[in-house]
């Protein structure tokens, strides 16, 4: 690694960022208040920067029930002044915005400058729970962070972050919230005009593997420690007293990000862009951008139109988060050992143990969706048997295992209809139901439990795409019903909403996504 000082003439932009001009838009309201324990660090850290105001802030969806968690006031902010607060036109005095450094690996390749170029971190509020949670606007405006960046996001990819985002908090997934999303009455131009927008997302902290890297790029330790510190005290306080601590964060880190990426396969969730500047030290969900669940069940299923090798498939999802768990690992080195051998040795060790957890968290959860409460050595190779013919069918991922709960009620024809060799259904259907009379805690409500495990809804895409192309004409109607429908994905909504259960039409399901920048 290179001095700080030889880093700095390498990438001098990193020491400017405070002498760059951003626009004030002026403050004053109370409504708000929040704390910013992140603007308490070292000014190396973030770069002090004001929203830019909009034209005609317009509330698209505002999340009440996360407002009252957040003990916020929601009847304040659910109003024409609330939105023109969650656009940016009014910072509120006592608030310190600032957008927050980082880098990060982006498909395999270092960039050591990246940072909030379209976000700005308004600060932090107090959950229910005494937990410290970042309120962030994406989409405010230019920052020193934004290279050639507009700082803009437009109204597809923000409501798309919203819906996404709150869905998988919905199926039980750590992931970012969101808290509001604001039309700004500016368009934002990118292969065409869009009309522009602001999303109000909620993390428990928006550190990143990528933050780590920033520090560890630039030769500084003292940053890194304290980083380390921050997110150690902020996210897993229980460490502090351990001996090895940053050992600690990192074994901790790993457990939570091999705990999210399992529950991503479960649900056949493909993020898109696992850059490690999209990895979260909280183990939340983050960066929603060429997102997509997974239709009919083919491991290398990859969605987004910039992943052109298919880096970040399905399958590969477990493989590029412990990647992402080395990069963080390398960055620990210094912290972790002061003998550079033995800091090798025990962050490998848990670099390592990652595929351990995955594999474990992995199993555990198609246990659960089979309808299991014990475990037998072989009940891997029998969740296997049913991933191989569920694949060589190309059979919807989501409503196999919804229908096998039909199964568990006696009703084999909904799940059997599903594959054009019913013969090895059958087969798979018999060696299910020998393993389920060896697992006698799972008989009692076997189905309903299977039900709570194996979502009916999910945010399909051709639902997603619909709701997003309608609200982009100015109808919001569609988005607030498959917003209200992805709230309780597991119970069933009745008949009049059974095409949200549905998956596309098959020649729906050539699909792309867009990065949404
Ligand atoms: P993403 O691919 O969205 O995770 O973003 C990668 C990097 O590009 C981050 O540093 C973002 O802040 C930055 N970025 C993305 N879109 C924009 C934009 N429209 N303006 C400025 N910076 C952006
Ligand atoms: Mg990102």
């Amino acid at each position: 690694m290179s001095a700080p000082t030889s880093l700095a003439s390498r990438y001098p932009e990193a020491y400017l960022i405070d002498s760059m001009e951003c626009t004030d838009i002026g403050s004053g309201q109370t409504m708000i208040s929040l704390a910013n324990t992140y603007s308490g660090l070292p000014g190396r850290f973030y770069a002090h920067v004001q929203p830019t105001a909009v034209s005609e802030p317009r509330m698209l969806a505002f999340n009440r029930p996360l407002a009252l968690e957040l003990g916020l006031d929601a009847d304040a902010l659910d109003s024409p002044e609330g939105a023109a607060l969650l656009a940016g036109n009014a910072v509120p005095e006592g608030i310190t915005p600032i957008a927050m450094a980082y880098a990060g690996h982006q498909f395999g390749g270092f960039v050591p400058q990246l940072g909030d170029g379209r976000a700005i971190l308004l600060g932090e509020a107090l959950d229910g729970d005494g937990r410290r949670r970042d309120i962030q606007l994406k989409g405010a405006g230019r920052t020193p962070y934004s290279r050639g960046g507009d700082g803009r996001a437009a109204i597809g990819p923000v409501l798309r972050e919203y819906l996404v985002s709150e869905a998988m908090h919905a199926l039980g997934i750590a992931t970012t919230r969101a808290l509001a999303a604001v039309a700004t009455g500016d368009m934002v131009y990118r292969d065409t005009a869009l009309p522009g927008a602001v999303l109000t997302r909620v993390a428990a902290s928006h550190i990143r593997v990528g933050t780590f890297q920033f520090f560890a790029a630039r030769g500084d330790e003292d940053g890194l420690r304290q980083l380390a510190d921050y997110a150690i005290d902020r996210l897993y306080p229980e460490l502090s007293e351990r001996d090895n601590r940053y050992l600690g964060l990192l074994e901790a880190v790993a457990g939570r990000q091999a705990r999210l990426v399992a529950r991503w396969m479960h649900v056949g969730f493909i993020h898109g862009v696992m850059n490690t500047d999209n990895s979260s030290i909280s183990g939340e969900t983050i960066d929603f951008g060429p997102c997509a669940f997974m239709d009919a069940y083919d491991p290398a299923t990859v969605f987004s139109s910039i992943d052109r090798g298919g880096r970040y498939q399905y399958q590969n999802q477990p493989g590029i988060a412990q990647w992402n768990l080395a990069r963080f690992a390398e960055t620990l080195l210094p912290l972790i050992d002061g003998d550079s051998e033995a800091a090798t040795e025990k962050a490998n060790g848990a670099v390592v143990d990652f595929a351990r957890r995955f594999q474990d968290a992995w199993l555990a959860g198609l246990r659960r969706k089979i309808g299991l409460a014990g475990a037998e050595d072989e009940d891997g190779a029998l969740v296997q048997g049913l991933l191989d013919l569920m694949q060589s069918d190309a059979v919807d991922w989501t409503g196999a295992f919804r229908r096998l709960g039909d199964c568990a009620r006696g009703n084999d024809t909904p799940f059997r209809s599903l594959f054009g060799d019913r013969a090895a259904a059958d087969r798979w259907l018999t060696s299910w139901r020998d393993r389920l009379s060896r697992d006698p805690d799972g008989a009692p409500d076997r189905a309903a439990r299977m039900d709570r495990e194996n979502p009916l809804y999910i945010p399909r895409n051709h639902l997603v795409e619909e709701a997003l192309a309608a609200a982009i004409a100015g109808e919001l109607g569609p988005f607030d019903t498959l917003l209200s429908v992805l709230a309780d994905p597991c119970a069933d909504q009745g008949p009049e909403r059974r095409r949200y259960a549905e998956p596309a039409p098959r020649d729906g399901r050539i699909y792309k996504t867009f990065c949404g920048t």
